[in-house]
């Protein structure tokens, strides 16, 4: 079934895919002696083409130490959970579109390519911070392919091909495209369709400009079309090109880009190119790419910034906080009923209390203490065991409770008399 793809050209901040080759031109991960589908191949001699798809494009063009950090340094990001959401849909299209179908095949065959391609991640390989979310995005992903399937199988006719990947080498780069579907129209000209799982609708074309360049040039694309409409092609022609956004079931169509465009599109392609060969980075921070950034731990624009708290930390504290402080203030009065117990000691319902110390020396007078104290320099190391008797301000209810609260953020559990709640049997 599907290719398995660690990342889509799916827009800006995102990557090129697994297999895809060295950003100089290496094999990547394909294996020795085996080289990239339909490109025309590196030169014997000269430098090495450059590998770049759009993703790479996206990223250097929003950050430039970004895509350094990511292609060049290869440091690891966190797993994305839109990525693997796209993936699981990206996967269920590409089983349901298979070129070998003559007919639509069943909802149940559809939804469960999606399982499976769901189901080879947990959870937390998926990006997801807990199992519910996950399962929400599972459910919608189910919604949404039924959906597509109501609206879409009683027309289905099988595409020219699925999931197309080639490497094409042009002006120096060796340049990845990953094409959804493509459609035939007749007499060598095609429609590119590319699907977008995200929430955003509002889309610039270029990167299907890449694409049309891209399989224009690309020999076995033509070779493809011969074989298998038994036709002579002596040109592959883009005529239409296509985004469609799954989870609203809409279609965004773009006539075929004219020579003018695409040419503005290259030289941004050929800028971009020009600074990674160079081995220029600079940062380009902004809220936008910097909130989303997995390196920013990494990045001199960030340096002097105190970490980043985890989400949902701030929250947690606040629970904390107030949790402690409850539990503070029924220590207190659990310790103050019980000092009314002559025992310090009592059964209450299943439990049994008893107060940990035993009683303290009071002293009425305070000033004649406090004199007492100076006159002997004692003063300093008697303040701590006075702080005992703040805890009982923190509960009381005739002070400011602004004033309470600053009390109780300075206050820690313990002191001079505490309490020991126990279950009886324990
Ligand atoms: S944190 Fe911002 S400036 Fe730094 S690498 Fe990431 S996107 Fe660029």
């Amino acid at each position: 079934m599907s290719r398995k793809k660690t990342e889509r050209d799916a827009g800006p901040g995102t990557g090129g895919g697994a297999g895809q080759p060295d950003l100089f031109g290496g094999a990547g991960d394909a294996p020795a002696g085996i080289s990239p589908s339909g490109a025309d191949k590196a030169a014997p001699s000269g430098p090495a083409p450059l590998a770049f798809s759009f993703s790479k494009l996206s990223m250097y063009e929003e950050c430039p130490l970004k895509f350094k950090f990511k292609y060049v340094d290869k440091l690891p990001e966190k797993p994305k959970p839109y990525f693997a959401f796209g993936n699981s849909v990206h996967a269920a299209l590409e089983f349901f579109h298979d070129p070998a179908h003559k007919e639509a095949p069943p909802l149940e065959k559809l939804l469960a390519a999606f399982k499976e391609e769901w189901d080879s991640r947990d959870w937390r390989e998926k990006g997801y911070g807990d199992p519910f979310r996950s399962d929400a995005d599972y459910q919608a992903g189910l919604k949404m392919l039924t959906g597509y399937y109501r609206k879409h199988h009683a027309a289905f006719a099988p595409p020219f091909l699925v999931e197309y990947s080639t490497d094409v080498e042009v002006d120096g780069l060796m340049v990845r495209i990953i094409a959804d579907k493509i459609e035939h129209a007749g007499g060598g000209e095609l429609t590119l369709i590319d699907y977008k799982t995200g929430k955003d609708v509002r889309r610039s074309p270029d990167q299907l400009h890449m694409y049309q360049k891209i399989c224009e040039l690309d020999p076995a694309l033509r070779e493809k079309l011969a074989e298998r409409y038994a036709v002579p092609v002596s040109a592959v022609r883009v005529k239409e090109l296509r985004f469609y956004h799954v989870p609203t079931l809409k279609e965004y169509s773009f006539p075929r880009a004219d020579d003018f465009a695409i040419g503005l599109f290259w030289e941004r392609v050929l800028r971009a190119a020009e600074g990674v060969r160079e081995r220029r980075f600079p940062p380009r921070p902004g809220d936008f790419q910097c909130r989303f950034c997995d390196f920013r731990s990494s990045c001199p624009v960030h340096a002097a910034e105190p970490a980043r708290a985890p989400d949902g930390l701030a929250e947690l504290a606040g629970e904390y906080e107030a949790a402690r402080a409850k539990a503070d203030a029924l220590r207190i009065k659990l310790i103050a009923a019980l000092k009314a117990v002559p025992s310090g000691s009592v059964q209450a319902g299943p439990f049994s209390l008893a107060l940990k110390n035993g009683p303290r020396w009071t002293f009425r007078d305070r000033e004649a203490v406090i004199s007492l104290l100076r006159e002997h320099g004692c003063y300093d190391r008697a303040c701590a065991p006075l702080l005992s008797r703040v805890a009982e301000l923190v509960d009381d209810e005739s002070l400011p409770e602004e004033f309470r609260r600053s009390l109780r953020l300075l206050a820690e559990p313990g002191g001079a008399a505490d309490v020991e709640v126990r279950r009886r049997g324990e």
